[in-house]
Formats: structure tokens, sequence, C-alpha cells
């Protein structure tokens, strides 16, 4: 069941959704050769609880950090580490997720670490266009496939690899409710968008094949063919006539 938020409900949702973007906001400053991604969870944790909320990842299912990084074929839930040092060339998918007052918010964004080959700029353009593309098919009474199905018709002349292992997701008391929200056109359409629905939709694709496969830590995803990937995802809610992000200043 896919759950309607009341306007207080959404109001504390923009909340948390503002902390993030707080976070990603700092991030975009810091990001750059020689930070470890460790050194990027402590600053994301602190602006977190400054702002008195919690970071939604840290514990969840056994995750030992406020933020996933992501870095180059790690397509998502890379795990920081003082051992891990961005370089130039990199890119790095930073996942955030606060909890203010019971609900989350949940943003991801792809990063050049310094200056990044022609190609990955191209993944990286192309992943944040298809998230845009795939908002706006949202809006009060259209089917929830639209968004999948924006999506990959926006990335198809790309022959980029959606990912179809992980989906967006419903946002509320829990980090992911109902519905799941694929990146691709489904032969179901799915259920009718609704005024106050909360969704984070998050489209991961590989500058290669879709395939991923998970490493020993049982979090760290990559591509099986080694490409790069890339992540970008807001958290928005369903509007009358389209939606508004959350996830934003
Ligand atoms: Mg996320
Ligand atoms: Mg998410």
């Amino acid at each position: 069941m896919i759950e309607i938020k009341s306007e207080r409900e959404i109001a504390l949702l923009r909340e948390a959704g503002r902390i993030v973007a707080l976070c990603h906001a700092e991030m975009k400053k810091v990001v750059r050769p020689g930070i470890s991604t460790w050194e990027l969870s402590k600053i994301c944790e602190k602006i977190i609880r400054e702002n008195g909320a919690t970071p939604s990842f840290k514990g969840y299912g056994g995750f030992p950090e406020a933020i996933c990084t992501s870095i180059n074929h790690v397509v998502v839930h890379g795990i920081p580490s003082k051992k891990q040092i961005l370089k130039e060339g990199d890119i790095i998918a930073i996942d955030i997720g606060a909890c203010y007052k019971g609900y989350h918010g949940d943003s991801a964004w792809s990063y050049a670490v310094g200056k990044i080959s022609h190609a990955d700029k191209e993944l990286m353009e192309v992943t944040q266009r298809a998230l845009f593309a795939g908002l706006e098919a949202v809006k009060d009474g259209a089917y929830l496939n639209d968004i999948g199905s924006a999506i990959e018709t926006y990335v198809k002349p790309y022959h980029f690899g959606i990912v179809e292992d992980f989906t967006g997701h419903g946002v509320g008391k829990e980090l992911h409710e109902d519905p799941a929200i694929f990146n691709f056109k489904t032969s179901d359409r799915g259920p009718i968008l609704k005024n106050g629905m909360v969704l984070a939709i998050e489209p991961m694709i590989n500058s290669g094949t879709k395939d991923v496969r998970i490493l020993a830590d049982r979090w760290t995803t990559v591509t099986k063919d080694g490409s790069k990937s890339a992540h970008f995802e807001h958290t928005i809610v369903v509007r009358e006539n389209g939606y508004e992000i959350l996830t934003t200043l």
C-alpha cells in the first residue's frame, strides 16, 4: 500500500530533505583529490546531527557509516573508509539519508573529483537528466511506471545500462516504503499516483551493461563488467500538476 502523507507529515519530510540537501551542498565544496570517504561521512554526520536529525543509513541493516560512497565502478552502497582516498579523475556517488522527528529524506548525487574524462562527464549528465526525465512524468493521476518508462526512453539513445537490481521507493516514517519504483518500462503500468505520495526516484546508470554484483562485504555493489556507474536521487512529493522536490534547500 502506498501511503498518502498529510501536510503536517510533508512539512517534517521537507525538513529532513533540507538537511540532506545541506550535506550535499557541503559535499559539492569538499569533494576533491586527497579527501577520504570516511571524512565525507563524518562531515555529513555532523551536519545531520547539528540540525537535530540522525543519519538514516547508520545501522540500517547493519550498515556501519552515515552515508554511502560509491566510487567509479561501484554502483551503490560503498562503505566510507579512512583507506579510501579520492583521486583526480574519479567519479563518486554520495547517497545521504537523514531522519528528522521520525521522517526520512533520501538523496544521492554524483560528483566529479577534479578533472574527469569526457565519457564520465557524459555518463553523469545523462544520469542526472534521466532523474529529471522521470520526475517530469510525476503528477496526480499518472501511472507509477510512467516514471520508469520516461527514464528508459531518455537513456536508450546513449546505450548505457540501466541497473535493474535496485529501485526507487516510497519514503516516510520508513526509509524504504512501498512502492518499488523501477527505472525502466515494465508491462504493468502500476498504481496511479496521488497527491501526497512521497517517492525517492533514483536512476542508477552504468556506462557498460546493466549487470551488477555484490562484494563479500555484503554491501558494496559493483558493475559486473567494471564499467563506471552514476547515481542521482531526489525525494519528492506528488502534487496535483507535478511534483515538489523535498531534498532541496
Ligand atoms: Mg538514497
Ligand atoms: Mg533511496
